[in-house]
């Protein structure tokens, strides 16, 4: 197997989840079809895809996160598991567009935006369905906008 396909079977592999997984978890995802490919090609890979700005990296708490998704869009990671879900947002935009202004005037280079919180399997594993119902109730506010624009895995 050549450079270039084994660079396109690791995009394809990245591009098959939602999960923003990590090389050591891309190579296990790899293996099965390639089992020649070594860890070290596949961090090698995962490093040009990104320099070539096909991949995005996520750096944060934790280790290294690989995103495929070439569409515009922020990521939520969970305070509990460490999982990053994807944030599709219209407003969110208008606070990229702001950024993009403030850079140079903050001789920055570049910023970037990362939201916490816990995820829903986090949650659901964590409170009882009928509790969580009552307390939006009680709150007199139901926040379904947030879990529309949330994908979880
Ligand atoms: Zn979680
Ligand atoms: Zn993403």
């Amino acid at each position: 197997m050549n450079r270039s396909s084994q660079r396109e079977a690791i995009l394809k592999a990245l591009r098959s989840v939602k999960s923003h997984p990590t090389a050591d978890e891309i190579y296990a995802m790899v293996h099965d079809s390639m089992p020649r490919l070594s860890l070290a090609t596949v961090y090698r890979n995962l490093e040009q895809l990104v320099n070539a700005g096909m991949v995005t990296a996520i750096d944060g708490a934790g280790s290294r996160r690989f995103d495929g998704n070439a569409a515009p869009h922020h990521h939520k990671r969970c305070s509990v598991c460490g999982s990053v879900s994807d944030i599709f947002s219209e407003e969110l935009h208008h606070l990229d567009n702001a950024i993009e202004r403030l850079l140079p005037l903050l001789e920055c280079s570049a910023c970037s935006v990362e939201f916490s919180g816990i995820c829903g399997k986090c949650r659901a594993a964590e409170t009882p369905f009928y509790e969580t119902v009552s307390v939006r109730t009680e709150r007199g506010r139901v926040n379904t906008k947030n879990e529309e624009i949330c994908y979880h895995e």
